[in-house]
């Protein structure tokens, strides 16, 4: 079966697909279904 191929970039405060994923936490889930994270262009911009 699929896996979820989108995360929750919290600095963007959208849904994108894994490919553009920075950073992905493990500790938080937006709605369930989608990991927390940042894009690589949101993590590039984070200290
Ligand atoms: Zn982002």
């Amino acid at each position: 079966m699929e896996h979820s191929v989108l995360f929750y970039c919290v600095k963007c405060n959208q849904l994108k697909t894994v490919e553009q994923a920075g950073i992905v936490f493990r500790t938080g889930y937006y709605r369930v279904h989608y990991p927390l994270g940042y894009c690589v262009h949101c993590e590039h911009h984070t200290r």
